[in-house]
Parts: C-alpha cells; sequence; structure tokens
C-alpha cells in the first residue's frame, strides 16, 4: 500500500522500505525537484536558463519540469544539444530531443562536433588512438560552455542525478582526486564570471530509479539508448559496486550526498581556483593554459 494514500504503490523509494501510489509518486517527485532549486538557490527571477538535452529520460524530464515552474519562478529556459556524430545512437536521441522540444515549444539549439571541429567522433576515433569519453568530456564541456555564453544563458540546467554524482564522488575518492570532487555539487562555478556560465543540477537529491520511474510513468517515449563508445568501465564498476550495497543497506547513496554536501564548503575553500584564467591563443576561448586542451586534441586532428 501507499505509505500515503493506501493505493498501489509504483515504487519503493531508495531510503524508506515503504511505497508510493502514482499521484503520490509525482507530486513527491516533483516537491523534491523545487525544493532542491530552493534549498541550493539553483535559478533567480528574470534569468535565463540553458538545458543541456541528450534525448535521452533525465535531460528530457529535466526541460519537462522546468518549463512546468518557469512561469511561476519567472525564468525562461532554452534547450541545447551536442552532437557529437555517433551513428546508431546520437542520431536517435536527437530524433525525440526535436519531438520533445516542439511538442513543449521550446527553441533547441544542436551544435555539432562536425561544424565545430570539422569531423564526426566517428571520423574522429579512425583518425587519432584516443579514448572516446576523453575527447567527449573536452568537447563538449568547450561547446556547452561556448554557446552557453553566445545564447546569453544565466545558467547552464544538466540532467545528472543523485546516482550519476555519488559515483563521480566515490571515484574521486578511490583515485585521490579531491581536487576535482571539490568542482561538484549541485551549483558549480563562481558568481558573475563572464568566461563560465554556471552550471546547476535540479536532480541532485533524486534518484536514477526514481528519475527512470517519472520518465516511465509520465509516458514521455523516450527508449533506452546507450552510446556503443562507452569506455566507462571504472564508472561502472563504481556504478554496480554503490547498487549492491545499497539493497544491502538501504539509504547509502543518500548518506554519501550529504556528508558530501556537508564537506563541500571546506572542499571548495581548500581548491580555490586563485589562478589566473588566459584566453587559449588559438581559439580565445578561456584556458589555464597556453593552448586550451580542446585545441590540443584539435590539432592532433590536424
Ligand atoms: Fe561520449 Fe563516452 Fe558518452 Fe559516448 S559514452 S557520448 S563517447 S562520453
Ligand atoms: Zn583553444
Amino acid at each position: 500500500m501507499c505509505k500515503q494514500c493506501e493505493l498501489n504503490p509504483v515504487i519503493i523509494l531508495s531510503n524508506s522500505t515503504k511505497g508510493l501510489c502514482k499521484s503520490c509518486f509525482f507530486r513527491y517527485f516533483e516537491r523534491k525537484f523545487n525544493r532542491t532549486i530552493s534549498q541550493f538557490k539553483l535559478i533567480e527571477p528574470n534569468e535565463k536558463i540553458g538545458v543541456a538535452v541528450s534525448g535521452g529520460k533525465d535531460s528530457l524530464s529535466l526541460l519537462y519540469l522546468l518549463n512546468k515552474i518557469k512561469e511561476k519562478r519567472r525564468f525562461k529556459i532554452e534547450a541545447l544539444l551536442v552532437d557529437e556524430g555517433i551513428k546508431g545512437y546520437r542520431d536517435k536521441t536527437i530524433k525525440d530531443a526535436k519531438r520533445f522540444c516542439k511538442e513543449l515549444g521550446i527553441k533547441l539549439t544542436i551544435i555539432s562536433y562536425k561544424d565545430e571541429f570539422g569531423y564526426t567522433l566517428d571520423q574522429m576515433l579512425k583518425k587519432i588512438n584516443i579514448k572516446p569519453c576523453s575527447i567527449c568530456g573536452v568537447f563538449r564541456r568547450y561547446l556547452l560552455n561556448k554557446y552557453s555564453i553566445k545564447l546569453e544563458f544565466d545558467k547552464l540546467a544538466t540532467g545528472h542525478n543523485l546516482d550519476d554524482e555519488v559515483q563521480t564522488i566515490l571515484m574521486n575518492q578511490f583515485r585521490s582526486n579531491q581536487e576535482v570532487s571539490a568542482r561538484l555539487g549541485p551549483i558549480t562555478g563562481i558568481k558573475d564570471n563572464e568566461k563560465f556560465v554556471r552550471r546547476i543540477k535540479p536532480f541532485y537529491l533524486i534518484t536514477e530509479k526514481e528519475t527512470t520511474t517519472y520518465a516511465y510513468l509520465k509516458n514521455f517515449n523516450i527508449p533506452f539508448c546507450e552510446c556503443p563508445n562507452n569506455t566507462q568501465a571504472y564508472r561502472i564498476e563504481v556504478r554496480n559496486f554503490i547498487n549492491n550495497f545499497e539493497q544491502k543497506y538501504h539509504g547509502t547513496k543518500h548518506s554519501i550526498i550529504n556528508s558530501f554536501i556537508e564537506i563541500l564548503p571546506s572542499l571548495k575553500e581548500k581548491y580555490k581556483n586563485d589562478k589566473e584564467i588566459k584566453s587559449c591563443k588559438q581559439c580565445r576561448e578561456p584556458s589555464s593554459k597556453e593552448i586550451c586542451q580542446a585545441c590540443e586534441i584539435r590539432n592532433k586532428l590536424k
């Protein structure tokens, strides 16, 4: 029975032993989403929020919910999608993203590796010997920031959920990468920095199981589709490890995130970056070195 209204439950929450029925789950999910935005001050009135969409369930659910609350909270949204050029994968998810944005009447801007760097990811992998996710890690971040500034977004929202963040926290812990963890959290970046657009994660306190259930019950009709190049073996191992642990000890993921939120201010203080951000000599985009990482890969492709 649903712990609130005695209807049949559709989900057992991971930090509880009781279930929720469909309408109580929607209420719970949307309340949590709203509370996260308020608690961490993710969005201010009159801001223009970019939403990074991939065409997957998390980013499209995020777009749907931000669209739902934008009038009440008085902000604007636009969607931004990076097309890496991965045949049989991104071409499919782009269709879903286009359909979804059309239905909601949201402007969608698509930027591609092909237009920006001259090659699709598939072509790049034939030219240079580098892990596909390493290229994406650099190029996606680069393009999202560059176009968020061009499109005058005040912030960029991403569909990262609690599971994504817990995995990254543990991976950094296992690899002794605390400096990288200092850049995590529900809101990243520094206010009024004209070189970088701040990132926000409104699903920060919502689990993967919850976002999947939400998209499914809302009938968003987004087929599950996985990138054929996924080389993140370490992340997958950490994910399985945490899921097994969560199954045995309910609430583990929430405990990790709550402890992390507690220590995050001191981590940020310890690793605050006083280094001067220069402009890349080649592309003029912000970089801590003479030549930015994106141009380093771009040069290898020549
Ligand atoms: Fe890029 Fe790796 Fe994600 Fe595929 S799995 S889209 S290669 S980061
Ligand atoms: Zn550059």
